[in-house]
């Protein structure tokens, strides 16, 4: 049997506000041994997404933190090196969530079969995975949209947002982009056939927002919070519905912003505008997952739906790139090619 060596990033310390390379450290172990029932499993793409931060954190959340000196946690592709498991053959390609490392071993519960004729292995972790779900539950099941009704969303070149506009354009509305520089807008027109794109780095990016949604805004798919969710606020009309996604803005806090405390200002709205504010996590949805994925495909198929990848090579390379992905410095979905088939 070949010895293996298993690569890992792990948590070496919680951060104190933004992350920093220190808080990750690379290490190197004999690879696991699969005993009866369990597979080996190499880790082909890792995911890298805004929630990991969370994670870092010891603060109470939805899910358990990562404990110091234990691998980051992360959805991957893998592909099967050993099997002593009777539903799976070496050579099997399953999604997986194994984190940040070259291998590991399972007992099968949680793996999924990957068909690399049906869609590329790396769209499971995208369009065709967790953040591709979290646009299509949110946007249908809270944002509820109709024909002609105006959608916007931020982030929207990353796997969720720009699922979320093209949803939006599939059912007759007018998908307004909001995203970070010149060439994510231009994106989103050009590729993506959003209605209208805003660069929030703008210095006037609460004006060229209202002169992009000249009828205000019925459904806002909130992926940022922060100085967007400010722009956004006084352009949203009666009965609009904000699917609460994410607030990759706010991760870094260490501290509430200085005042005026503006809750009575937002409750007053949401109360003279009927306001429907709800925050979800994906896996509320879970039971919508086959039809996720039956649309999903098929719009794929259709070529209604176009997603962008952005690759970096090289577990040892995550950390950076998953500091840049909080800074806006990914274009399409982050993921690391951890090794080839
Ligand atoms: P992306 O690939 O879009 O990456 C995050 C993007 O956020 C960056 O590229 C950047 O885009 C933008 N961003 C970062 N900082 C700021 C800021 N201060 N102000 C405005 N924009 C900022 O990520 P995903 O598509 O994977 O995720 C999008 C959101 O959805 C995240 O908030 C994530 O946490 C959330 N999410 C929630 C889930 C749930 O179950 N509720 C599940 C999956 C994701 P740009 O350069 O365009 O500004």
């Amino acid at each position: 049997m070949p010895d293996r060596t298993n690569r890992k990033i792990v948590l070496a310390s919680r951060p104190e506000g933004a992350p920093q390379p220190g808080n990750f450290r690379l290490e190197a172990s004999p690879a696991p041994l699969p005993r009866e029932g369990e597979v080996l499993l190499r880790t082909l793409w890792l995911s890298l997404d805004p929630y990991m931060r969370g994670r870092m954190s010891a603060a109470r959340s939805y899910a358990k933190p990562v404990e110091i000196g234990e691998p980051m946690v992360g959805g991957t592709v893998n592909e099967i090196v050993e099997s002593r498991h009777p539903d799976f053959k070496p050579r099997d390609v399953v999604l997986g969530y194994v984190g940040w490392q070259e291998y590991a071993v399972a007992n099968g519960a949680g793996l999924r079969k990957l068909d690399a004729r049906r869609a590329p292995i790396s769209t499971a972790l995208g369009v065709l995975g967790m953040p591709g779900m979290t646009a299509y539950t949110g946007l249908l099941t809270i944002g509820q949209p109709k024909p002609d009704e105006t959608v916007a969303v931020a982030a929207a070149t990353g796997p969720v947002g720009s699922t979320v506009g093209q949803i939006a354009k599939i059912k007759g509305c007018r998908a307004v982009g909001i995203a970070g520089g010149k060439d994510k807008c231009r994106y989103l027109l050009d590729e993506l056939g959003f209605d209208a794109a805003v660069d929030h780095r703008s210095k006037n990016f609460p004006d060229e927002l209202r002169e992009a949604c000249p009828k205000g805004i019925d459904i806002y798919f909130e992926n940022v919070g922060g100085a967007v969710w400010d722009a956004v606020f006084p352009l949203l009309n009666d009965f609009a519905r904000i699917p609460v996604c994410g607030l990759i803005a706010q991760y870094n806090m260490t501290e509430l912003p200085a005042g005026p405390d503006r809750t009575p200002q937002l409750f007053r709205q949401v109360l003279t505008k009927r306001l429907s504010i709800r925050g979800f996590i994906v896996w509320d949805f879970a039971s919508q997952a086959e039809t996720f994925e039956r649309d999903v495909a098929t719009w794929l198929k259709q070529g209604k739906i176009k997603y962008k990848e952005d690759v970096v090579e090289g577990l040892e390379n995550a950390p950076q790139a998953f500091l840049g992905l909080l800074q806006g410095k990914n274009f399409g979905k982050l993921l690391v090619r951890v090794s080839q088939p």
